[in-house]
């Protein structure tokens, strides 16, 4: 009996999944089963650019486990080539959640509850650039597009899933050509072809800044430390296609300000990519590729969309809200302008934050504010606690709902369901919800992104 006991709990153990796996989105309906998804539990990638070929191709190998029997659910954007699971050949479809939000990659094999490794190749085409000066390659995330983040470039889960990722990068036929990486990661040069990196397991799809540049194309670099209140030293390193010295000013005040308001920063590193976008940047853990104008703003992101980590696309407009009402100076307001919106009522498989998160989600947190403050209570406080809290975990809108309503003891619900849930009256449904492109994250264009990647002169 003990013995069967043993066996039991083995299997329980092997094929149980992490923490994060609670915040999947919900299984469906697929073939004759469903598409399930999976937890990834280890992924490694091996990236080659091919200077006499040009392409950038990839390998991967994922380890992951299935809890339930199904479909195993990935993404990639790029078109798989030489899929196997566990060594033999499968295929895989491209197919839409129920409610056509996004479109997810489906392994067309109905496998049980287990652990599996998949392993694929595939080119990247997107933000790579061969010329004569050498290679350059990025993988620029956003929020805001379905199928924004590191799926775009490489395999990856869906948002909600933390899991340890490996880049071995090889550089062939650039001899004599010197080339520097960039990453939020730790990073060994094997020789002046090859490159490792290790992310750490806290990092999801959103998390990861990978940038690979011919050395001579940005020459601008700053590193020093920084003291945390802390007592850490911690590194920062600012590279610039601009003028430096405004962004390592800045970059100072701002991780003074932060830590102030918000406590240690939660990342073993800052990086900065200095860049001539006049307004707007991207955001990663502990990184950002931003014009100096929005450099708090990103900064602001480490701690809240980047360090605690939005599950979906319901919880994305928390980042955001946070964010502009950061940059709004805190404001507080006894009224929101809109009658209602809908920033987290969403379907469960949306992917991208609402655009619309910017103004409504900051306005309902001024509103929040000033709720708070006619209690002597402040919600900088309590971002403060509930950033601590939550710090590299996945969270979601009915959280942030659940721990302001404990830590205030106000009903904040009916204000939830009105301006962030979108349950409507039938009146406040005809009202026009006023839509706007916030300065902080324009649409980068295609050229303006491949700029940054592999910048001109
Ligand atoms: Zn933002």
């Amino acid at each position: 009996m003990k013995r069967l006991i043993y066996a039991f709990v083995m299997v329980v153990f092997n094929f149980s999944a992490s923490a994060s796996y609670n915040q999947a989105p919900p299984s469906f309906a697929h073939k004759d089963h469903k598409a399930i998804f999976v937890d990834f539990d280890h992924a490694s990638y091996v990236l080659n650019f091919d200077n006499l070929s040009k392409l950038a191709t990839v390998e991967s190998t994922i380890d992951f486990t299935v809890t339930e029997e199904g479909y195993p659910i990935f993404d990639l954007v790029p078109e798989p080539l030489d899929v196997t699971l566990n060594g033999l050949p499968v295929k895989v479809e491209l197919t839409p959640d129920l409610d056509n939000q996004t479109q997810l990659r489906v392994i067309q094999l109905k496998v049980p509850a287990g652990t599996y490794q998949l392993k694929i190749k595939h080119v990247i085409t997107e933000n790579v650039v061969f010329n004569e000066t050498g290679v350059a390659s990025a993988f620029w995330l956003s929020d805001l597009n379905d199928r924004g983040y590191l799926e775009k470039y490489i395999p990856s889960n869906v948002e909600f899933d933390h899991y340890p990722k490996k880049f071995h990068v090889n550089l062939m036929g650039f001899e004599g050509v010197a080339h520097t990486i960039k990453a939020n990661g730790k990073i060994d040069k094997i020789s002046d072809s090859e490159f490792e990196i290790t992310y750490p397991e806290t990092y999801t799809s959103s998390s990861v800044f990978f940038h690979l540049f011919p050395e001579k194309a940005i020459t601008k670099n700053v590193s020093f430390y920084y003291t945390s209140i802390d007592g850490r030293k911690l590194p920062v390193d600012i590279y610039s296609v601009v003028e430096i010295e405004p962004f390592v000013a800045l970059t100072k005040l701002l991780l003074a300000e932060l830590e102030i308001d918000y406590g240690p920063f939660p990342h073993d590193q800052v990086l900065i990519y200095g860049t001539t976008l006049l307004k707007g940047g991207m955001e990663y853990s502990g990184a950002t590729a931003t014009g100096l104008l929005s450099l708090g703003h990103e900064l602001f992101h480490s701690y809240n969309a980047r360090g605690i980590m939005p599950a979906n696309g319901n919880a994305g407009w928390m980042d955001e809200g946070m964010a502009r009402w950061r940059d709004n100076m805190y404001r507080q307001s006894a009224v929101i302008a809109h009658n209602s919106a809908k920033l987290a009522g969403h379907s469960i498989w949306r992917r991208s934050t609402d655009r619309d998160s910017y103004a409504q989600g900051s306005a309902f947190l001024a509103m929040v504010a000033h709720k708070m403050n006619l209690k002597g209570m402040h919600l900088k406080d309590f971002l403060r606690d509930y950033f601590q809290r939550n710090m590299f975990t996945s969270v979601t809108t009915q959280l942030f709902e659940k721990e302001l309503i404990e830590a205030t003891g106000i009903d904040f619900s009916g204000d939830f369901n009105r301006y962030i849930y979108g349950r409507y009256t039938p009146e406040e449904k005809s009202m026009p919800v006023i839509h706007a492109e916030d300065p902080h994250h324009p649409e980068f264009s295609k050229e303006e992104l491949l700029n940054l990647t592999m910048p001109k002169g």
